[in-house]
């Protein structure tokens, strides 16, 4: 079958834009979605982030006027859609900062791909680089790591990651083929709204802000090459016009 990609809301936050994009005022405030997806490739069903929690310990980290929507709960987001939990074979993870990893824990069936530096920086002792993650999260033995390093073409190359650092140290972004609609590329929060990719601004959140930068630069390259659309991180004006599961492009 050819590969159906859905969008999901997991929630809403509002935060200092500054963290999204280094050069916002720092009083300046922005209310943002917080998307995962699903990739069905028929045998292979696969989630792309995993979203904020109804009622994990994320809850914690979220901030003032923030709101998990309906499909914050991604087992019932998914059985609207005719799949169930074991389905999902794979996740994998941008990064696994606790607004993309909070329902993880919920999928012991599935192999979750994550680069090698973000499982190091997620479970590091170093409370400068654990900023943004919650280890309660993630702490599962039940999770089944699968740690990769650089990039990675997958399902018949219907997926490739492309490592994006900077935000965190490991996180990456996925291009994804579509047949009709065509190629589309998961920025994550590497470029979490459209100025970052216009503007060429790294987003204000960065382990290594100069990494951060140059990945923008990687992923504006890696669309034209590829002729890909970016899909940014949050970008609220982007997500307006996205038509959300039950809803796929193909
Ligand atoms: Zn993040």
């Amino acid at each position: 079958m050819s590969a159906k990609l859905y969008v999901l809301i997991s929630g809403y936050q509002t935060i200092a834009k500054k963290k999204l994009l280094s050069t916002a005022e720092a009083n300046q405030k922005i209310y943002i979605p917080v998307p995962y997806f699903l990739l069905d490739l028929g045998s292979d069903k696969i989630l792309i982030d995993t979203g904020i929690s109804e009622n994990s310990n994320s809850a914690g980290a979220l901030s003032d006027n923030s709101s998990v929507a309906e499909d914050g709960n991604p087992i019932k987001a998914l059985h609207k859609i005719g799949i169930e939990q074991k389905d999902i074979k794979y996740i994998i993870h941008t990064h696994l900062h606790f607004d993309h990893a909070a329902n993880t824990k919920y999928f012991p069936n599935s192999e979750v791909i994550v680069q090698l530096s973000e499982l190091r920086a997620a479970f590091s002792d170093d409370p400068l680089i654990k900023h943004g993650y919650v280890e309660d999260d993630i702490r599962y033995s039940s999770i089944k790591w699968q740690p990769i390093t650089s990039m990675r073409s997958l399902f018949g190359n219907r997926v490739f990651i492309l490592p994006t650092l900077g935000h965190t140290p490991g996180h990456q972004s996925l291009l994804i083929r579509l047949k009709n609609y065509g190629n589309v590329i998961i920025a994550g929060d590497a470029a979490p709204l459209k100025d970052n990719i216009e503007k060429n601004i790294a987003p204000g959140v960065a382990s290594n802000p100069d990494e951060a930068f140059y990945s923008i630069k990687s992923l504006k390259e890696f669309a034209y090459f590829e002729n890909a659309q970016i899909w940014y991180g949050h970008d609220p004006e982007f997500f307006k016009n996205v038509n959300l599961s039950p809803e796929y492009y193909d």
